[in-house]
């Protein structure tokens, strides 16, 4: 069984598909999806497809590259992770990539989430993009090592993998570890513990191999599991095994009773 850790699958590339993203996630073995959330404003749809699909989770928060949108408080953020099919806060974090000039208002919409995350206990979904840097030093601050979470779509160093696992995250891994020039990601996951270790589709977009090109969905996350296991000389079914107990113990209010 696999999990896919983090996926969009309310954006308009797959949310008209979800029969069938559903039948290839079964055929894949992938039990589960994490549906992340990018704006308040989209934030019901995702809180509605986890209220009608026992196979989807939702997140609440709102993502760094969105400029134009409701700007989330602490308080707003707790009320709307208080649903029990709501297991994270994000994606939150920092992206020095996609925008530039005076982003601070990104770093304190950033401290905006982790504020929260501690409120409520509930686990951290963290982007980051060209400013490793300021997201840990910001994670120190804050102290997000009393939420946890996860380092999602990671495609940082080892230095920045392990400064994260040592506050306590996970680190997860895309389809772009399945990718010819991305070598140096294929050494962090081969290098880093398996039990801190999640895989994720970033859906609809990365789509792994043999897949590139196409709409990623869920189902695709069988890939990356099977790239990491090649680098670690494990089964897919290993790697399928262990990152499904990491999901289960990083986001715990998805635990099945
Ligand atoms: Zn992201
Ligand atoms: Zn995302």
């Amino acid at each position: 069984m696999f999990i896919d850790s983090h996926c969009h699958i309310n954006f308009p590339d797959l949310a008209g598909r979800l029969p069938e993203i559903f039948d290839l996630m079964t055929a894949n073995q992938v039990s589960h999806a994490l549906c992340i959330s990018v704006e308040l404003e989209k934030f019901p749809e995702i809180r509605a497809l986890a209220e009608a699909h026992p196979n989807v989770y939702a997140s609440v928060g709102v993502h760094p590259d969105h400029e134009d949108c409701t700007e989330p408080t602490v308080e707003e953020l707790v009320a709307l992770a208080d649903h029990p099919r709501v297991v994270a806060i994000g994606e939150t974090g920092l992206d020095y990539f996609r925008l530039t000039g005076d982003l601070e208002w990104q770093r304190e919409r950033f401290r905006t989430h982790i504020r929260a995350a501690r409120a409520c206990r509930k686990p951290l979904v963290i982007h980051t993009r060209s400013a490793a840097d300021d997201t840990l030093r910001i994670m120190r601050e804050e102290r997000a090592g009393e939420a946890g979470g996860v380092m999602h779509c990671f495609t940082e160093s080892l230095a920045v993998a392990e400064a994260a696992i040592e506050l306590g995250f996970y680190i997860s891994f895309s389809g772009i570890v399945t990718f010819k020039n991305a070598a140096s990601l294929r050494e962090v996951a081969s290098a880093i513990p398996l039990e801190r270790m999640l895989i994720e589709t970033d859906s609809p977009y990365l789509a792994p191999a043999p897949h590139r090109g196409q709409t990623n969905q869920p189902g695709f996350v069988k890939h990356v599991a099977e790239e990491i296991a090649r680098v670690r000389g494990l089964t897919a079914e290993a790697v399928g095994e262990a990152t499904t107990e990491n999901f289960f113990r990083l986001f715990a209010a998805a635990r099945p009773n």
